[in-house]
């Protein structure tokens, strides 16, 4: 067996493991998430790490002062976005693309925006030469949306904001959901999940979060 062999069965091993007591453990129930996050090889998308770090049970560094989510992070909160194989969707902070690639084996389509061009263009060339074929990224400020193909079935924001940005509140379809790590107060941060109802927005919390701040217009 040759090394390259050899890693990519630890990696194999790894992964399962993080399924079996990072998410099952702790009530990641949906197989569709279970599936993607059992497949998507997160090795590849945190160079400079060991593979045992890179499926470690927490957040790691990508570069570019940002982080990729905790695997429990993303499997949760791609949980919670509650969709499907007929689903397009939206994804502010593509980062290093992971959170993109557990998405885009579920869903029809993913659109994904990120701001730093750079890390845009980094995690693009990565995405294409894992073979992904139903993701579109662009380099931008995810907070504007990406009007062109609203509305959305979901929305998930991987960085923390003061408050909703209202472009991505009118881009949710109904019956839609947008998952968006808020700035509660200075130091705290929560998860919200907001539904865009046929009564209205709802929108509760899920648990205190740590994410890196939004950038662009929020900012101002
Ligand atoms: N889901 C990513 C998380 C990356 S960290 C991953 O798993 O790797 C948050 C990302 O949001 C960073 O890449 C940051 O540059 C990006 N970001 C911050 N503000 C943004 C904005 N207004 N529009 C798009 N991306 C933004």
């Amino acid at each position: 067996m040759s090394a390259s062999d050899s890693s990519e069965v630890k990696a194999i091993s790894c992964r399962l493991n993080m399924v079996d007591r990072q998410l099952k453990a702790r009530g990641i129930t949906d197989g569709a998430v279970l599936a993607a996050m059992r497949t998507v090889p997160r090795h590849l998308f945190v160079p400079g790490q060991s593979i045992e770090q890179a499926y470690g049970d927490y957040p790691l560094p990508i570069g570019h002062e940002q982080t990729i989510s905790q695997p429990y992070i993303v499997g949760s909160m791609t949980q919670e976005m509650a969709v499907d194989g007929n689903s397009r969707v939206l994804e502010i902070g593509t980062g290093c693309g992971y959170q993109t690639a557990v998405l885009a084996e579920i869903v029809q389509h993913v659109y994904s925006i990120e701001y730093i061009p750079d890390l845009f263009e980094e995690t693009r060339d990565r995405l294409h030469r894992l073979g992904y074929n139903n993701i579109t990224t662009m380099a931008g400020d995810g907070s504007l949306g990406w009007p062109r193909y609203a509305p959305f079935a979901s929305i998930i924001v991987t960085a923390a904001a003061p408050a909703v940005p209202p472009a991505l509140s009118d881009q949710l379809a109904e019956g839609g959901r947008l998952l968006i790590p808020l700035q509660v107060s200075g130091f705290s941060q929560e998860l919200y999940v907001i539904e865009k109802t046929p009564q209205g927005i709802k929108s509760r919390s899920l648990y205190a979060v740590r994410f890196v701040p939004m950038r662009g217009a929020i900012e101002d």
